[in-house]
Order: structure tokens, then sequence, then C-alpha cells
């Protein structure tokens, strides 16, 4: 556990916009669930923040004067069950370390578990910044995260961790998941089932009056297909092959 003091580094904002600038009263950094525990212990009584990726772009993850949390150095992965396509990782991995893992934990096998969706525009989300703001994908018809979490493990503010799940403290699961830091620090997410199995992705491109008055002669619709599918052989590193993870559908 770090913690940082100096002036010049307790003005914090979020990366996108630059709309929050929030003077903190120290950013403490944890790197484990015994740090995190120990942090929020320390911060009782005064006022806490959690802080991921720092994309969210409302300033939800600083507050004036309060101990922001950095997570980002919490970013182990703690469990691969691949039979079931499990995960459990700590709060602070972004979605292309998690990318990373599954392609090397994964190497040469011939079905491989990845991740489906995509946020639009940008990477380096926390998976318990995305969780937190109960994230949505590119995918139209899938739903938000809530939808692909088994589990995650929450430290509240007494520093107790409890497991929160759908049949284990099912109401502050509801809570936690989009409810942005308020009701406690998540150490880990447990994303289930990641896909399997390669699916496509079809995009129909509709050429519109203007455009053909402008442009050269192009075909009314063309359905272009192609595979969104096993990470690392479609897009491996690409910004395309990340986003969260998604249960398969009628699972
Ligand atoms: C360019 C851009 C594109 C985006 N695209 C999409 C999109 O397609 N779909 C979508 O749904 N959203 C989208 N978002 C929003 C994004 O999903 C959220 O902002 C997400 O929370 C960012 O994750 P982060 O790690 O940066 O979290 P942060 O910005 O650091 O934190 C976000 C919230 O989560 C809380 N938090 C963070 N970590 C923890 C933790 N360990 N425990 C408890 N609380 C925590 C913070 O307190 C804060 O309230 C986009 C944002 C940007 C900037």
């Amino acid at each position: 556990m770090t913690v940082v003091r100096q002036a010049e580094l307790m003005i914090v904002n979020d990366v996108h916009s630059r709309l929050n600038a929030t003077r903190a009263d120290q950013v403490v950094t944890v790197d484990s669930l015994t740090a995190l525990c120990r942090a929020v212990t320390d911060a009782r009584g005064s006022h806490l923040t959690v802080a991921g990726g720092r994309h969210a772009m409302g300033g939800q993850q600083f507050g004036s004067g309060s101990t922001v949390l950095d997570t980002r150095p919490m970013a182990r992965v703690l469990g691969f069950d691949q039979r079931q396509g499990h995960i459990e990782v700590e709060a602070g991995i972004q979605w292309p370390e998690l990318v990373d893992y599954l392609l090397a934990a994964q190497q040469g096998r011939v079905s491989q578990w990845g991740i489906a969706q995509k946020q639009t525009g940008a990477n380096f989300f926390t998976v318990g910044g995305s969780v937190s703001a109960n994230c949505h994908g590119r995918g139209l018809t899938m739903a938000p995260i809530v939808h692909d979490v088994e589990s995650l493990r929450l430290v509240r503010s007494d520093g107790s961790v409890v497991t929160c799940s759908r049949q284990q403290n099912p109401e502050l699961f509801g809570l936690v998941v989009g409810g942005y830091g308020l009701f406690g620090a998540v150490y880990s997410v447990t994303p289930r089932r990641l896909i399997a199995l390669p699916s496509s992705r079809r995009v129909s491109i509709l050429i519109t009056a203007g455009c053909l008055n402008h442009g050269p002669t192009q075909p009314a619709a063309v359905i272009c297909p192609g595979r969104m599918g096993v990470l690392g052989r479609v897009f491996p590193r690409s910004s395309d092959a990340l986003g969260w993870v998604r249960v398969p559908l009628g699972a």
C-alpha cells in the first residue's frame, strides 16, 4: 500500500473529459486484499472514494478532500475455471490485461474462452469500474454486464469482506453492480461463462440517397460476414477485441 500526499498529485481528474479536476486529501494505492482492507479501515470517519481506470466522465471516482483509492495495481487473475469459463480477477485489472491473460493461458487450445462485447472508443477500463457502472457493450441485443457477473467480493466500510452473488447477499449484489462505488470497494469479480465459440458479425451498409448523389456508385446494401470469435486468432491486441464477457444466448 502506498500513500501519496504530494500537493501536485492531489489534483485528480478523469482521463477523458478532463472536466472533473478535484483536490483529494490523499491517494492511496492498493495492490492486494490486505492493502484494500487496511486502506478502508484507516479511512473510517473520513470521505473515501474508489478509482479504477478513471474514465467515467461524471467525476464519481473522486471527492474533494477525500481519500482516493487507486485500485489499478490490484490486477491479478485469482482463478480460471477453464471447464465452466469462470474467471476470478482482482477489480483493478483492465480489459487488455485480461485479454492478454486469456490468450497466454489458452495458447494452442482449439477451443478457447474469450470475451464478446466491446465498449465504445476506450479500452483501459478496470473490471471493477465497469461493474460499478454496470456498463453495456456494443451488442445492442446484449444485456449489461450484471448479466455476466457470477459473484464479487466486496470490502465494506468496516473493513470486512463479503461475497455477493444472486445467492449470497443478493440485495447487496444488486446495489454494488451499478452502484458507482457507493456500497463498498469491490476487491474481485468473477465473470461467468466467457464466450466459447466463434460467432459472426453481420454488418449492413445502407447507402442513402445523399451518398449516391455525391459518391461513386455502390450497391444499396452490402452484407459483410466476419468472425468476431475466438480471441487472438481474429483481433489479437486490437481494440475490437476488448470488452466485457458475455453469457452465450440461451444460457
Ligand atoms: C470513451 C468512453 C467510452 C465508453 N463507452 C462505454 C460503453 O460503450 N458502454 C458503457 O456502458 N459505458 C461506457 N463508458 C463508461 C465506462 O464503462 C465507465 O465509465 C466505466 O466505469 C469506466 O471504468 P473505469 O475503470 O475507468 O472506472 P472509473 O472511472 O475509475 O470509476 C467509475 C465508477 O466506478 C467506481 N469504482 C471503480 N472501481 C471500483 C471498485 N473497485 N470498487 C467500487 N467502485 C469502484 C468509481 O468510484 C466510479 O464511481 C465509456 C466511457 C468512456 C470514457
